[in-house]
């Protein structure tokens, strides 16, 4: 179980002591984009990005009062594909032996309560719900013990996917690269444990999905040291862990939410582009 989130006592945190409880967002508020921490009711603007140590401006306004933004501005949003043998099994698959990964343009990301634009064309847009991770620190070639260090924490996902692309094209870029095809947020949670957690998708109200993350064939720690070793992962960097049984498809007018339990939700409505 999550521990309660504690207020900062001091205006900087020492980075060691990040991973206490915190939910970093990115808000709109009276014309600027701000970082905060969101603390009950409130939030606490940040100096600058959450990157090294928080410094927080002294400034605060009601949650209320703000727009959450898309909590991440990443380089990269690396993906991996068939992660539950649920998911892999309802695709007609099975697991690969090694992780299965794909990217997403920085340019997908939308934040809370921004619409999903159904491109003109697909016959069939699903969502797939899934938890994603944001990078702290930069990560090459490291070993999966030295992982969960380099993490600075997890958010909500939704892998937008149009699946007659993804099926015709033979690989993914189309299918999952649209603008509007990554909603994240509605924060960084800096101190979930991704060890099992559900990962739920409601469509207009409905569950769709409801996956356990510690049935991930392939664990965060573990991803982000495969990665590594491919790829450098800078602070910022988002990765989707995949997505469990129950995908399906989204029309124009539908409102779908991605939930993690302890973290909080993310919902979306579809409009015609
Ligand atoms: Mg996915």
């Amino acid at each position: 179980m999550r521990s309660s989130i504690r207020s900062p006592t001091a205006s900087t945190w020492p980075t060691g002591d990040r991973r206490t409880a915190v939910r970093i967002a990115r808000v709109a508020h009276g014309g600027d984009i701000s970082y905060a921490v969101v603390e009950g009711d409130d939030v606490a603007f940040l100096d600058g990005p959450p990157i090294a140590d928080l410094t927080f401006s002294g400034q605060r306004a009601p949650l209320a009062g703000v727009r959450l933004l898309a909590p991440v501005l990443p380089s990269k949003i690396v993906c991996v594909g068939r992660n539950y043998a649920t998911h892999a099994a309802e695709m007609g698959g099975d697991v690969p032996a090694e992780p299965l990964l794909f990217l997403k343009p920085s340019t997908s990301i939308i934040g809370p309560g921004d619409a999903i634009r159904y491109p003109a064309g697909v016959q069939r847009l699903d969502h797939e719900s899934e938890l994603g991770i944001v990078m702290g620190r930069i990560a090459t070639g490291i070993d999966e013990a030295s992982a969960t260090g380099t993490i600075l924490g997890y958010l909500c996902a939704n892998d937008v996917s149009a699946r007659d692309y993804q099926v015709s094209d033979g690989q993914w870029t189309r299918a999952k690269g649209f603008d509007t095809f990554c909603p994240l947020g509605p924060w960084i949670d800096t101190d979930l444990d991704p060890a099992s957690v559900h990962v739920r998708a409601r469509l207009n109200g409905e569950i769709k999905q409801d996956g356990d993350t510690a049935d991930m064939v392939f664990s965060p720690a573990f991803l982000v040291s495969y990665i590594s070793r491919i790829m450098t992962l800078l602070p910022g960097d988002v990765i989707l862990t995949g997505t469990p049984d129950g995908v399906g498809p989204m029309q124009v007018g539908d409102e779908i939410s991605i939930e993690i339990d302890g973290l909080g939700a993310i919902t979306n409505r579809v409009v015609a582009t």
